[in-house]
């Protein structure tokens, strides 16, 4: 099946807002095997709107729209769907209800441009709203299946995940299984390279990479009667990805790298900290993110200052002076000396630039060193995160990912 999404709203085509609802559903249609072909923006504009209605409606399986369901004149999408399909408004009793609840719950009155948002295509599947107003709905049309969202974000999201998704695996008589592998310390070409012969012939499960900052993800989805048969088509698909790609995979179906971390030190009964300068604390950040990291996490320095790098961490003054901040040897003694420190079992030190300014020839902006101490053994790596199309946060947030990785191979060594 194929899936065609439309975003309605004049704003997007202003360049006010960016279309992150089209994003996000795109990702989640991506994980049940739908291919989406089109992305439409179109202003709040009913014949425009109309039109592309119409394109999509011959183009595609599945029409999803985003925005317009709301109380207001301008919020036309509803009723140019029923006219394009052929349905008609009727009111729908439970929604409305729903409608005044919302607004007696926050203790405003309703107005009577909200009864509109109750009335919805004859015989459609509702989204009930839990999240703001306007329910979205879905109904199947002669030659394929119009789905229609709210808005805003934080409504469109949860009713994607909760009532979207499900909705959308109903129709299909199988199930559905998605297996994510996690990848971090290769490019996406490079793993695209490797995985070439597996995901050219992958039919059914099929492989797709996804990529963001420093880490690739392969959705391997597969279709089948029940979900214990689509498991059994994904589980050989990603033991082949693993023994192609190797340590650089560090996870099947986790949430993040953090996450991989601190289940990983807690399975080793370790401890760590963090020495961080370029990085600011993001390191500590991303662990602190995971629930339950503080049974792992002892603490972090920030040694932005080489005073307190030489203070706190006990860097030498010779080595700031002779190599400096950015050196193999400061990265060396910020690990060992946040060890010392706190009695972390592992230490992990960044040390930087991070740019715009700040580079020379010598030492270019995206040059960052790692140290990694285990025990009284320390390990330095030079990071070459480049600085072409690198912005501050992408060389601090590559370098902070880089470590992770570094500490989980470390504990699984
Ligand atoms: P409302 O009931 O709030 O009017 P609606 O379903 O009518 O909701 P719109 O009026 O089109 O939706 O948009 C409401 C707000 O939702 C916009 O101002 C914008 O902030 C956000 N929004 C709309 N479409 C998108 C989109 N495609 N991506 C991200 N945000 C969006
Ligand atoms: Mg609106």
């Amino acid at each position: 099946m194929n899936a065609e999404l439309i975003a309605v709203g004049t704003e997007l085509l202003l360049g006010e807002i960016s279309n992150t609802d089209g994003q996000y559903i795109s990702q989640k249609l991506a994980g049940l095997g739908i291919n989406v072909f089109y992305h439409t923006v179109v202003g709040d504009n009913p014949a425009r709107l109309e039109a592309v209605l119409r394109d999509a409606a011959k183009r595609s399986d599945i029409v999803i729209t985003t925005g317009g369901l709301g109380p207001t004149y301008d919020d036309l999408t509803k009723e140019l769907i029923c006219r394009v399909f052929g349905k008609k408004l009727v009111l729908h009793e439970e929604s409305l209800r729903r409608i005044e609840g919302f607004f007696a719950d926050r203790g405003r009155p309703m107005t009577e441009n909200n009864i509109k948002q109750a009335y919805l295509p004859e015989g459609c599947e509702v989204f009930s709203n839990d999240w703001g107003t306007a329910p979205g709905c879905a109904f199947k049309a002669e030659n394929c299946v119009v789905a229609m969202l709210p808005g805003p974000p934080r409504e469109c999201r949860p009713m994607t995940d909760l009532r979207l998704v499900p909705y959308l695996a109903s129709l299909s008589d199988g199930v559905i299984y998605s297996d994510s592998v996690r990848i971090c310390g290769m490019g996406e070409s490079a793993v695209e390279a490797l995985l070439r012969p597996i995901m050219e012939n992958a039919v059914n499960p099929t492989v797709a990479p996804y990529c963001k900052l420093g880490e690739v993800e392969l959705r391997v989805t597969a279709k089948a009667g029940s979900e214990a048969e689509a498991k059994a088509l994904t589980a050989p698909v990603v033991e082949e990805i693993k023994s192609a790609l190797g340590d650089v995979v560090y996870g099947v179906n986790v949430d993040s790298l953090e996450q991989a971390v601190v289940a990983g030190l807690r399975d080793a009964g370790l401890k760590l900290a963090t020495a961080e300068s370029c990085t600011g604390g993001l390191v500590s950040k991303r662990i602190t993110d995971v629930s339950g990291s503080s049974e792992v996490f002892l603490g972090g320095v920030v040694s932005y200052a080489n005073s307190v790098k030489q203070n706190v961490l006990g860097v030498k003054a010779e080595t700031l002076a002779s190599v400096g901040a950015v050196s193999a040897g400061t990265a060396e003694q910020m690990a060992r000396g946040v060890c010392a420190l706190t009695g972390a079992d592992v230490g992990v030190s960044l040390t930087g630039i991070a740019g715009p300014g700040g580079g020379t020839e010598e030492k270019p902006v995206g040059l960052v060193y790692m140290g990694l101490c285990r025990g009284d053994k320390v390990t330095v790596t030079e990071l070459r995160i480049g600085s072409r199309g690198r912005t501050r946060d992408d060389i601090r947030s590559q370098a902070a990912t880089t470590a992770l990785k570094a500490v989980l191979d470390e504990i699984r060594k």
